[in-house]
């Protein structure tokens, strides 16, 4: 299994990565979790738009999701075009709410080039993949995910507040993509989003191997994330996702 990061900047864009996007590949099968926002185009420098086999949305706030609208464009007009529908497993608003960012009507909207799967909790085949799918802590219907394939496994945390199901998702992860949106300080809210060492102590709990701290927001200074995280009584190797970075857990 070979696990890219796309793009990991939080909430929004930053100067040197798009939004949320994650390509795990095994078995020439490539699966993407998230398209935020700004990923479609750094994703072309790892692999052609048209080889992607499925994708999984974990939640519908743009920097999660907003780059579907483009990537319609591409498997409707591309050369060689129409391309088949692609499986697009996402919460059940998305063909309405993407759709309606595109500027579409509701029918037949994105479908034209996407089959969406409404998502739920529990664990399905993806190609070679076995994904489980478990709801996480954020003001809307958001989840993480635990992939395996291949003998290995990584989870995503997507975006989330403390979770114990992250910590159920994440169990024995060769590697623990997690959010880490916060820097520590008074009256943080609650179900939103983890700081650095919110994230170690999940990665600890679920005993992964390796930790990357990612949804890294711009305006924090990211050094003092890693240094957080490090308090977080984690034992093994922790660093921030950097866009283009390639873990191949083979
Ligand atoms: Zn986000
Ligand atoms: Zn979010």
């Amino acid at each position: 299994m070979k696990v890219t990061i796309v793009g990991c900047s939080g909430s929004f864009p930053g100067p040197d990565s798009p939004a949320s996007c994650y390509l795990i590949e095994a078995d020439g099968f490539k699966l993407l979790l998230d398209l935020g926002n700004g990923s479609l185009g750094a994703l072309q420098r790892h692999i052609s738009p048209y080889e992607v086999d499925a994708i999984c949305l974990s939640h519908l706030h743009a920097d999660h999701c907003l780059d579907l609208c483009s990537y319609h464009v591409v498997r409707t007009y591309g050369p060689g075009a129409p391309y088949p529908t692609l499986p697009v497993y996402a919460p059940a608003d998305a063909p309405a709410r993407l759709s309606a960012a595109y500027g579409m009507p509701d029918e037949p909207g994105l479908e034209t080039a996407f089959d969406f799967l409404p998502l739920a909790p529990g664990s399905f085949e993806i190609g070679p993949f076995t994904l489980t799918a478990g709801l996480v802590n954020h003001p809307v219907e958001a989840y993480g995910f635990r992939v395996t394939g291949g003998g290995r496994c990584v989870a995503y945390s997507g975006d989330t507040g403390e979770s114990s199901e992250l910590v159920k998702l994440a169990t024995g992860a060769d590697l623990l993509l997690c959010e880490a949106s916060f820097v520590e300080g008074p009256d943080l809210p609650a179900d939103l989003h983890l700081t650095g060492r919110q994230a170690a102590r999940h990665a600890a709990e679920a005993g992964v191997d390796r930790l990357v701290l990612t949804h890294l927001v711009p305006w924090n200074d990211q050094a003092t994330v890693l240094e957080e995280a490090m308090g977080g009584g984690f034992g093994g190797p922790i660093e921030l996702a950097r866009s283009g970075a390639v873990y191949d857990l083979a």
